[in-house]
């Protein structure tokens, strides 16, 4: 590239790759960057900060910013420290890293570099070894919600949820109620916020009891070691130099205060991050560390990317639509992106009848796109709640279609990868490392009698045999990353992706959650069940939540390099139908007799909405300010569709209100507002439908399920005569 080269800049012209090919030099790893990004790449000292959208190379840039700065001889690879968020990120880094020609940094999730700390430094602070980490709260938390009279089902995963919140926030159980009233967290099922808090407590007390630390725990620790010893703090400053955090927008307080006390009062620290991409602010993540960067460090070099390099102009398109009435303080930060790359095809948009007939669609369109030569590696399918992929699983099973679940729980709740687990463990501890890694696993699982032998037929076995076969494989691939790596490095492994629900992944058509595709891209990409009251989800009943909603949309749409499919069904499983997506309005155009199935056509949002002055209050669908009396009543703009019944709603306030009164508690007490609107959503016509609605569990099912249904029965006869 550049002419006027300074020779000693340009010691990497003779590193060799892994692979013993000559590794491209300093000046190649920046040739392979535009502008801006040379810019990020070069600013090798002191804090930087990378403010782009999707797709614009900002996990390129900061690898090639590492490579670039060891090359040169800048940064030390051994006290270099890469954080990202899922070990998937972790391990693309460390490859990107090796094809450059790097090798030695550290490229870990905030998870795995805590553990590696606390592990190395317990024997001298607490002694014996580092507590197991438990792979699943779940597991402890059943038995105390159980003892506490709570059965219903999936109320232990709501509350770990919580509890999950409440750690990654920095609140401890006794702080648990008034963070969350604070923060508007409602609580679980039929739980209070003070259930929550004394369940979070008890779930504490008996994993200690069991000598089990958890998933934020090892964080938690690891701040506390580095807080209160300054040995074991300087100690690891001294380690680690320079420090690089990718999709900076989702870090936690946790996280924030652990990079800080890794920091001490040094600065060299590059962060990069999209504001339109915050997914994770309900599990405790905010944007504000991102947005404050310049804030906190006036000097820092802030660099801005608006090139897409991974879609084509007609998905940029879109996506640039879908962010056009975004609002909330991520949105101040929004970029317009430009397309680099040269058309495709437009996206589109098909309703159909109902769900199953939309999980029959999208198999026959993934057909379509298989028979046209894309890789089914290439393909996504993405949906906004984990309890949609069955659906899909089973249409493209039945269309012959291998796929593979990304983020699902379900891989480390089977018997037999539970047992797979506890025998690594067992030989990791036992010292059962021979020193190849793919030779001991296999031996341990021989164990199982498994083999690396197929067995023959389908089924149960042939199922149970590929599970155990994708552990096989994750050793393989950590031995590709890391010739070195042992049953304790799969251990650290596998627990981390059981705690992050990430599977190790098997060839096929990937069927993943929205929040687990965060980061990574495919040819094609069908977004499916967009629905309102599905996504977005029908409990985002704030414009904030809103928002986060409209922006999981975003980094829905921005995965797609070429072919973009994104459809909805009219009824749920025969029950009531439904609107389209607000945010396919957005992203299509508003009129609802243009679904804009015949190939995206793309239409302004109106000069009316442009018109509109801001207030203080914001329609509940699409986010933007209301300005009359009756849009302000309603809560939502006229011309938003209606999620719910709202006379029904209505009704069902005036019931709280009587209840409230005759209970002598506030209204919220006897159910909250997203609940009742949660009735008034899937109208429930039976007990068992009832207990389905968020909020409501088995003891408020008990006491006002009789009311609330006949309150819904009146509403349903009422209600045909509302409709328009
Ligand atoms: P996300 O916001 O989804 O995390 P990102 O900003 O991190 O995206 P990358 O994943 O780094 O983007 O890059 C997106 C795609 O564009 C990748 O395939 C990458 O290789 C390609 N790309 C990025 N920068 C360039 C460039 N300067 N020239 C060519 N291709 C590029
Ligand atoms: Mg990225």
């Amino acid at each position: 590239m550049s002419t006027a080269r300074t020779p000693d800049a340009l010691p990497g012209l003779a590193v060799r790759g892994r692979s013993g090919r000559a590794a491209p030099g300093a000046e190649a790893v920046l040739a392979g960057l535009d502008p801006e990004q040379r810019e990020a790449a070069t600013a090798v000292s002191g804090p930087v900060v990378v403010l782009a959208g999707a797709g614009t190379g900002k996990t390129r840039a900061i690898t090639h910013r590492i490579a670039y700065a060891v090359l040169t001889g800048q940064h030390d690879p051994r006290r270099t420290l890469a954080v990202t968020f899922t070990s998937r990120a972790a391990g693309e880094m460390r490859h990107r890293l090796a094809e450059l020609g790097v090798e030695g940094v550290s490229a870990r999730t905030f998870h795995s570099a805590a553990l590696r700390q606390l592990r190395y430094f317990w024997p001298r602070v607490v002694g014996g070894a580092v507590p197991d980490v438990l792979p699943s709260k779940a597991r402890v938390l059943a038995p105390v919600l159980r003892s506490a009279g709570y059965s219903e089902p999936s109320l232990a995963r709501d509350v770990a949820a919580e509890i999950e919140w409440a750690k990654s926030s920095q609140v401890a159980a006794a702080d648990y109620v008034a963070a969350a009233t604070r923060a508007r967290r409602e609580p679980p099922g039929s739980l209070t916020r003070e259930n929550v808090a004394e369940a979070y407590s008890a779930y504490d007390d008996r994993k200690t009891r069991e000598g089990l630390i958890d998933f934020e725990d090892v964080l938690l620790l690891t701040v506390g070691m580095l807080d209160t010893r300054v040995d074991v703090a300087e100690e690891v400053r001294r380690a680690y130099r320079w420090f690089t955090v990718d999709e900076y927008q989702d870090v936690n307080p946790l996280q924030q205060r652990l990079l800080d006390l890794w920091l001490g009062d040094r600065d060299d620290l590059c962060v990069v991050g999209d504001a339109s991409q915050t997914i994770y602010t309900f599990t405790g993540a905010t944007s504000s560390y991102l947005l404050g960067f310049r804030g906190r460090y006036p000097h820092a070099t802030e660099v801005r990317l608006v090139r897409s390099y991974r879609s084509t102009p007609q998905v940029v398109a879109l996506a640039n639509k879908v962010l056009a009435s975004a609002g909330g303080p991520e949105a101040a930060l929004r970029l317009e992106l430009r397309a680099q790359r040269g058309d495709g095809p437009a996206p589109t948009v098909t309703a159909y009848d109902d769900e199953l007939a939309e999980a029959s669609g999208v198999a026959a369109s993934v057909r379509r796109l298989l028979d046209s030569g894309t890789p089914a590696r290439e393909i996504a399918v993405l949906y906004r709640i984990n309890a949609q992929s069955e659906a899909f699983e089973e249409a493209l099973g039945e269309a012959g279609i291998p796929s593979v679940l990304r983020g699902e729980s379900a891989f480390f709740d089977r018997g037999e990868v539970r047992e797979a687990l506890t025998r690594i463990r067992g030989a990791a501890r036992g010292g059962g490392d021979s020193g190849d890694l793919g030779a001991d696993v296999r031996s341990v699982l021989s164990a199982m009698s498994w083999s690396d032998e197929p067995p023959s037929g389908s089924g149960a076995v042939r199922e149970r045999w590929e599970n155990l076969l994708r552990v096989v494989s994750l050793a393989d691939e950590l031995v590709r990353e890391n010739p070195d790596a042992t049953l304790a490095d799969l251990v650290d492994d596998l627990d981390q992706r059981a705690a992050t629900q990430a599977a190790p992944a098997a060839d096929g058509v990937t069927l993943a959650t929205v929040h687990a595709a965060k980061g990574l891209e495919w040819d094609a990409v069908l977004v499916a069940g967009l629905a309102a009251g599905t996504f977005p989800i029908q409990y985002a009943d704030t414009p904030a939540r809103l928002e986060e909603e409209r922006r999981l949309f975003y980094v829905a749409c921005t995965r797609a390099r070429t072919h973009l499919l994104l459809s909805w069904a009219r009824n749920r499983s025969g029950r009531g139908r439904r609107d389209r997506s607000p945010f396919l309005d957005a992203a299509f155009g508003a009129d609802p007799s243009e679904p804009g199935s015949a190939g995206g056509v793309v239409r302004g949002t109106g000069s009316r909405s442009r018109a509109r002055r801001r207030t203080n209050d914001a329609c509940r669908v699409c986010g933007k300010a209301l300005v009359t009396g009756r849009e302000i009543a309603l809560g939502r703009c006229e011309s938003c569709p209606s999620a719910y019944d709202e006379a029904l709603v209505e009704r069902l306030k005036a019931w709280r209100l009587d209840e409230a009164g005759r209970q002598s508690v506030p209204a919220f007490v006897v159910m909250s507002d997203a609940t009742l609107e949660g009735i008034a959503t899937t109208l429930p016509s039976s007990r068992a439908e009832l207990l389905r609605v968020s909020g409501i569990g088995a003891r408020k099912a008990e006491a006002y399920g009789d009311a609330l249904l006949s309150l819904v029965r009146g509403a349903a006869v009422a209600s045909t005569d509302d409709l328009s």
